[in-house]
């Protein structure tokens, strides 16, 4: 197993080569599961580790956070805890227990378990695997239900046949892990499947756990596949019955996955986009504004995520026309687009092609977004001007100025300021 560990950035070995060593001197056995097991396997790269300890994950936790000295976040409730290393790197903790769902589509009843009894409590055999992380060299892969055998075969298969109609939000992720990794939906696990959308089982699930998932969805790296995929299944209803996805829709993913990459790609330093949101927003293009609204509000979307959304749905009515003209002011394109979010933005731009508006876009992120006056009212007070509108007059002149590269800093806006109140 050591073959696999090499692949592993040198934090994430070190962590598991001490996390052996509190295994051994707590008497707690540990193990490696689920996805970066998984993940380690296939060679694709995993910056999170998830340790799952027989006896309580939350005194392990704390002895090797202690060990490696590094911030670490207790989930009381969940008897779980995280780790946060550097480098964005992460290590969950949690303790071996099983599951029991009262009823279809409910959340499960927890209590401790097993090793065993934890990986039958999982999704699929491909993540229902585990590595033990005891110190003797043997370091041998439990795998009790031929997660290997499938990684190879390229498989994705349930553990049980009840599985989908427990948790029916697994049907999404069947569809998201076949499609990341190129995997067959085995014949058995698919009819399942297909069995519990029939049975309508998506929309007995709590609608935010759905819509954890599909952000998940959206987070993959070719979005539209899996959207089209979920589609053909009949397995988007949970978000309206009055869906569509068609060549339109395909055509607005592109678009807007082209402007992503544009927007990375010149301007790193910017805030990190919610790429997610975005392609949520197009997946809703064919709806109105009022059935938007009540999806946005069933899946518990936050607010901010909600007005990005709808900026845009006005937008679009609003400012294309106003910027696909010849000739806009510099100040007019600033104060149309500086209080929109880059989500918004990309959305305007990925939905319209004229050529003047791309370019003001470009304009904006590459010149004004971000302009701010470097003088204040205690400037304008220092030249004996009484607050009042004459501030905002001034202040939109010396703006203007700045947009249009006349003044630069501040220096140069004082005297602008000095000109304008004397009228010079
Ligand atoms: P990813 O690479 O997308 O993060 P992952 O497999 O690591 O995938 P997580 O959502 O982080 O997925 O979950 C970690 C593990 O917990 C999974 O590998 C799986 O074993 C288990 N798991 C997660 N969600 C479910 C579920 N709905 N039903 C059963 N087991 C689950």
């Amino acid at each position: 197993m050591d073959k696999y560990f090499k692949k592993l950035p040198q934090e994430l070995r070190e962590i598991i080569r001490q996390a052996c060593w509190v295994s051994q001197k707590t008497r707690m056995p540990a193990y490696l599961v689920g996805g970066c097991l998984r993940d380690l396997i296939l060679g694709v790269k995993n910056l999170d580790l998830d340790i799952t300890i027989e006896g309580s994950g939350i005194i392990f936790s704390r002895h090797l956070a202690q060990k490696i000295r590094s911030k670490l976040i207790i989930h009381e409730r969940f008897g779980t805890a995280t780790l946060i290393l550097s480098n964005n790197l992460k290590v969950d903790i949690a303790t071996t227990r099983q599951e029991r769902y009262p009823h279809f589509a409910a959340l499960p009843e927890v209590k401790p378990g097993s090793l065993k009894e934890d990986l039958k409590r999982r999704d699929f055999t491909i993540n229902a695997m585990a590595l033990s992380l005891a110190a003797d060299k043997s370091k041998k892969i439990i795998d009790p239900f031929g997660g290997q055998n499938d990684l190879v075969s390229g498989r994705i298969r349930v553990l049980h046949d009840l599985s989908f109609k427990d948790d029916p939000t697994r049907i999404l992720r069947a569809v998201r892990f076949s499609q990341r990794f190129g995997f067959k939906i085995e014949p058995k696990t698919l009819l399942l499947l297909k069995e519990a959308i029939a049975d309508g089982l998506l929309n007995k699930v709590n609608p935010h756990r759905m819509r954890d998932e599909l952000i998940l969805i959206l987070k993959e790296q070719h979005p539209f596949r899996l959207i089209k995929a979920l589609n053909h299944l009949g397995a988007l209803s949970f978000i309206s019955a009055q869906l569509k996805i068609d060549r339109a829709t395909r055509g607005l993913f592109l678009s807007v996955a082209k402007e992503i990459a544009w927007f990375i790609k010149n301007f790193p330093a910017r805030r990190q986009l919610d790429s997610w949101l975005i392609y949520f927003t197009v997946l809703l293009e064919s709806l109105t504004l009022p059935q938007i609204k009540i999806i946005v509000n069933r899946l518990g979307l936050r607010k901010g995520e909600e007005k990005r959304m709808i900026s845009y749905y006005q937008g679009r009515r609003k400012i294309i026309p106003v910027l696909s003209k010849k000739q806009v002011a510099p100040e007019k394109i600033f104060s149309l687009l500086e209080p929109l979010s880059y989500e918004t933005i990309i959305l305007l731009s990925a939905t319209s092609q004229n050529k003047n508006f791309k370019k003001y876009l470009k304009d904006f992120f590459e010149i004004y977004n971000g302009m701010r006056l470097c003088i204040s009212g205690h400037d304008l007070g220092g030249l004996g001007v009484l607050p009042g509108p004459e501030y905002q007059k001034i202040f939109a002149k010396v703006l203007a100025a700045k947009l249009n590269g006349q003044v630069r800093n501040r220096q140069t806006e004082l005297a602008l300021i000095k000109r304008l109140v004397y009228k010079t």
